[in-house]
């Protein structure tokens, strides 16, 4: 299994990283986790087909996690135009909001006709749906979005990623992440002073007790990215990871991606 950090930034898109969108790709299939309203440009930079997923993921209803579909609708009904269907995850609301989003973006387009057939799945907490070839089971965090926020556990017979979402920390993520080869958790601040969020210091102190092969930070504010001696890796736009079942190994993208698709 594949990953590629399309977009690390958090809301602010601090140091020039885009909002948050992920590319998981195995065998069984692709899956966009996230979609930030950055993300035709970030897979333009890598060279990634924008039609690389029929399936987006979302975990929470916030503009830096969502405000790109209405960018893949127009990228699909003109630029890169498509026939096959194309699914949306995410929480309760999500189709409303994604297409009151469009409509507020582009008045006047007849937003419920677009020439591909689009199918929503809206998950409670603790749901598990099966996408892309990846199980996802679906987990409520503590965040500030409406309806609320997921988690997810996404596991395939390629490799076991645990994404926190964006949350404060859970000690959900202790048991969550027993065996995974990735977790990938937010981090906004070094201190825990952002209530809705996870601090460096609250995941550098739970650390040990995880149980990822791999432990990463994104959605990285600045002063997190910025820190001298940081003690965990930090994703960032380009990024590609193999997962390898048991551990993995990371590589760098510049521009040298190749057999996409
Ligand atoms: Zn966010």
């Amino acid at each position: 299994m594949q990953l590629t950090v399309i977009g690390s930034g958090d809301a602010f898109c601090a140091n020039g990283m885009l909002h948050s969108c992920y590319l998981l790709e195995q065998a069984a299939g692709t899956l966009m986790m996230e979609c930030g309203p950055g993300v035709l440009a970030g897979m333009k930079r890598l060279g990634i087909p924008t039609d690389a997923s029929d399936t987006v993921l979302i975990s929470h209803l916030h503009g830096d996690h969502f405000a790109g579909v209405p960018f893949l609708f127009l990228e699909y009904t003109y630029a890169n135009p498509r026939t096959r269907p194309l699914q949306i995850i995410g929480p309760r609301t999500t189709e409303d909001r994604v297409y009151t989003l469009y409509d507020e973006l582009y008045k006047g387009m007849i937003c419920r006709e677009l020439p591909f057939p689009v199918e929503f799945v809206e998950l409670e907490p603790g749901d598990v749906h099966e996408a892309a070839g990846f199980t996802v089971e679906a987990f409520e965090v503590p965040h500030n979005a409406e309806p609320y926020s997921l988690g997810f556990n996404l596991d395939s017979a390629e490799g076991r990623v645990l994404f926190s979402g964006d949350s404060s920390w859970t000690d959900e993520f202790v048991a969550r992440s027993q065996g995974v080869d990735l977790f990938l958790c937010e981090c906004c601040c070094i201190k825990p002073v952002v209530p809705v969020h996870t601090s460096y210091e609250e995941i550098l102190a739970h650390r040990d007790a995880l149980g990822c092969a791999r432990l990463m930070l994104t959605h990285v504010a600045q002063e997190v990215r910025e820190r001298k001696n940081l003690e965990i890796e930090c994703a960032y736009d380009g990024l590609v990871i193999e997962l390898a079942g048991s551990g993995s190994q990371a590589r760098s993208l510049k521009g040298s991606r190749s057999g996409s698709s």
